[in-house]
């Protein structure tokens, strides 16, 4: 068996079309285009790297930016003032902290501070509750784009056994509960689970969010299962270059997979179109519209 690829690459873009449309229909309607302020703060590369990816992504969306950059030394207070104030700015609808944080800051406190109705990465504690009790807030935009490409890959998931590799706030827990909200029959594994290799086998659709390149083998997929691989580290090669791996072993899982997403161009490109949904989504509440349709 060859797997069929899962091309995370042009459900994203459909996706960013159908946020600029339902932007372009809010500016319309209210006057103003949904903002997304991005917060970073400190001297790390990728954090810089992700900020101008999602920035620009943001005004293509037809989308307001507004990107504010700290200095490493900034205090958790002032940080928690510039917080306060964009909670308090009518034309942000969307926060976003670029985790990580200095060491010298509580992220958690961060994180809480954000206004839940701009949480556009889900992650705060309210959001994880409505999520949780199957009510509507912001999802965490990972596990979000993993649903989606689960949606277009198999259609109604109802029934169907899931496993979840890795119980992150930010990725294996939210993932887990979208995919009971789905009516899958949920296995959430971790560092600690047993027979790692048997409990995926029974799987139908296997999501691995663990941060270990090539974890997940083969031979541990049960055959025609849909893998989505949100793993993603670059490793050093025999020649001295970095590859990025998912935590799945890619070669030996289109053996064996019904379906799987490529590392890179599978979950990545949606965790940024999901965030654009996400502020789109958050710009209609705020302002006591319906969702816009399809998103
Ligand atoms: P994380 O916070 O480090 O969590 C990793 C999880 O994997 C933990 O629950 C851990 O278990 C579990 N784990 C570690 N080793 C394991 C093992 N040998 N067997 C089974 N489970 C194991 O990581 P994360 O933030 O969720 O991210 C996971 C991966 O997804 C990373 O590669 C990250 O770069 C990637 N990621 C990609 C995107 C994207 O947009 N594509 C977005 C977010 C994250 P314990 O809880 O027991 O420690």
């Amino acid at each position: 068996m060859t797997a069929r690829l899962i091309d995370g690459k042009a459900a994203a873009a459909t996706l960013r079309a159908r946020v600029a449309e339902a932007a372009g229909e809010f500016k319309r309607q209210g006057g103003r285009a949904p903002g997304l302020a991005v917060v970073l703060v400190g001297e790390h590369p990728p954090s810089a790297a992700y900020v101008r990816s999602k920035a620009k992504a943001t005004v293509e969306a037809g989308m307001e930016s507004f990107e504010h950059r700290l200095p490493s030394e900034t205090s958790q207070d002032e940080l928690m003032a510039l917080v306060d104030r964009l909670n308090a700015d009518d034309r942000v609808d969307g926060i976003l902290v670029q985790m990580p944080l200095p060491k010298h800051m509580d992220e958690a406190a961060v994180l809480t501070r954000v206004d839940p109705a701009k949480d556009v990465d889900g992650f705060h504690p309210v959001n994880a509750g409505l999520l949780a009790t199957g009510l509507d807030g912001l999802v965490p935009c990972t596990p979000l784009g993993c649903l989606m490409l689960l949606e277009q890959e198999l259609g109604d998931l109802s029934g169907l056994d899931a496993i979840v590799v890795g119980r992150s706030n930010i990725v294996g827990k939210p993932m887990a509960q979208l995919l009971i909200r789905a009516s899958c029959t949920v296995t959430v594994a971790h560092s600690r689970t047993r027979d790692l290799a048997g409990a995926v086998r029974r799987a139908d659709i296997v999501i691995a969010a663990v941060g270990r390149p090539e974890l997940i083998r083969g031979d541990w997929l049960k055959p025609g299962a849909t893998v989505i691989d949100v793993g993603q580290e670059r490793v050093e090669q025999a020649d001295g270059t970095r590859k990025l791996l998912g935590d799945v072993q890619f070669e030996e899982a289109l053996e064996v997979a019904g379906a799987i997403t490529p590392v890179p161009g599978g979950v990545g490109p949606m965790t940024i179109a999901c965030l654009l949904r996400n502020t789109v989504v958050a710009a209609h509440r705020r302002s006591g519209l319906a969702d816009p349709a399809g998103l």
